[in-house]
């Protein structure tokens, strides 16, 4: 297993002011604001992406727009899982997962850009 950094982990997770967002607080000062529905088909569960080939199998149109999680509750100290208001609950975030997505997704018009995880600490292999 490799190290993970501690800095790398929310000290807070919560909806924006505006209530549009989610907003997490990382204890090394930066703090990374999604749309839920970005996280939703971003969801790196089985059953949204094929596990042999990595493809995307989750398609934007099944995602209702107004997706919301419900609950968030913490795994240990490396991920998120995610409770959706359409009754998905198999994705669990790791914190990585997360912060990538934050630093890959910097236009948001542009689209949803997937970042690329490395197979070492992704959550399904432990
Ligand atoms: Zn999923």
């Amino acid at each position: 297993m490799s190290p993970r950094d501690p800095s790398h982990e929310p000290v807070s997770v919560g909806p924006t002011q505006d209530e549009a967002r989610l907003r997490i607080q990382w204890r090394d000062g930066q703090a990374s604001e999604y749309w839920p529905r970005d996280l939703r088909l971003l969801c790196p569960c089985a059953g949204c992406v094929d596990e042999i080939s990595g493809v995307r199998t989750l398609r934007p149109e099944a995602v209702d727009k107004g997706v919301y999680p419900t609950a968030i509750h913490y795994v240990g100290r490396y991920a998120l899982p995610f409770m959706w208001s359409d009754g998905h609950s198999t994705g669990i975030y790791a914190f990585e997962y997360l912060r990538q997505l934050a630093e890959t997704r910097r236009a948001p018009e542009a689209g949803i850009a997937e970042p690329r995880v490395s197979g070492a600490g992704s959550p399904e292999q432990e």
